[in-house]
């Protein structure tokens, strides 16, 4: 038991019975398919927490479609099996080895709260970041080697464009660092994908890995 638990507001009851009585309503029989048939998601997503990125608005996505993970700067960890917590990996694991996705898109966007964060840590105007017992600041380490990359970029907001960019780039890399992701792509059987998500224009630049730079979709 937990006594902290509280009922809903009201605006999320209220939203919620809108839309058991419309949407649901409207196509239960497919969300009946889809609680009887189990998942088998065609892709896996790992973009941030951030809350205007919405991945499965842009690609008009439906229940069932994506497996999506999410964490502070859709980062990657390097592959470390040391029998600690490691929730970012584990839906990876999932993903690949138990849902077999055939596509794991990285998306990172603009403004990206957490890629600002290691940019200030990592020129030394995060102090609070770099406090052992941050969180953030000891996840935002695994965009440490994206920052020595771009960190001779002269104007700043550049700077920090490149370092979200990194953030996808420097998961790419991550992921191949997992033996059944390495596994799977060699197989043809997973492919990798890097988006960049422009918030405020709408815009979607790709990976190139040939050139390793980002190209407007
Ligand atoms: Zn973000």
């Amino acid at each position: 038991m937990t006594s902290h638990a509280k009922p809903l507001p009201s605006y999320l009851v209220q939203r919620y019975h809108g839309w058991k009585a419309t949407t649901w309503e409207e196509n239960k029989a497919w969300y009946k398919r889809l609680a009887m048939g189990g998942q088998h998601p065609r892709a896996m997503v790992i973009s941030c927490c951030d809350s205007r990125v919405h991945v499965t608005s842009i690609f008009g996505a439906d229940q069932g479609e994506f497996f999506i993970h999410r964490n502070i700067a859709n980062l990657v960890p390097p592959h470390n099996p040391d029998g600690e917590h490691h929730g970012t990996s584990a839906a990876l694991e999932y993903g690949v080895t138990a849902l077999k996705v055939a596509h794991l898109v990285v998306m990172g966007h603009s403004g990206c709260g957490g890629a600002r964060g290691c940019h200030d840590m990592c020129c030394g105007h995060a102090p609070q970041l770099e406090d052992r017992a941050s969180y953030v600041g000891r996840w935002m380490d695994i965009l440490r080697p994206g920052y020595e990359r771009i960190k001779d970029i002269a104007d700043e907001a550049e700077r920090v464009t490149a370092l979200e960019k990194q953030a996808v780039v420097v998961s790419l890399e991550n992921l191949m660092t997992f033996p059944f992701v390495r596994t799977a792509v060699e197989a043809g059987e997973l492919s990798l994908h890097g988006l960049w998500n422009d918030i405020g224009d709408g815009g979607l630049q790709q990976y190139d890995g040939a050139s390793g730079t980002f190209v407007p979709l």
